[in-house]
């Protein structure tokens, strides 16, 4: 599964972007936007998603499944 930001949170500050251990994360058109088809939650990196850690908003990058 992958994660997704949510775009009336994301403050487009780009914290999320450097530690991507699968750079699924891009600047997007209007609010920065994960790759759902190479995130794969940080499995085998991180035990969590390491762009959740990364974000100062709460709620900002939620489970896709969870959308
Ligand atoms: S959960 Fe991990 S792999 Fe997916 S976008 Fe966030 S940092 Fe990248
Ligand atoms: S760290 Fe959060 S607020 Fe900042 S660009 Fe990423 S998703 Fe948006």
């Amino acid at each position: 599964m992958a994660m997704y930001i949510v775009a009336d949170e994301c403050i487009s500050c780009g914290d999320c972007v450097p530690e991507c251990p699968t750079e699924s994360i891009d600047e997007g058109k209007i609010v920065f936007e994960i790759n759902a088809e190479t995130c794969k939650e940080c499995e085998g990196e991180h035990d969590s998603p390491k762009c959740v850690e990364l974000c100062p908003i709460d709620n900002c990058i939620l489970p896709l499944e969870a959308a």
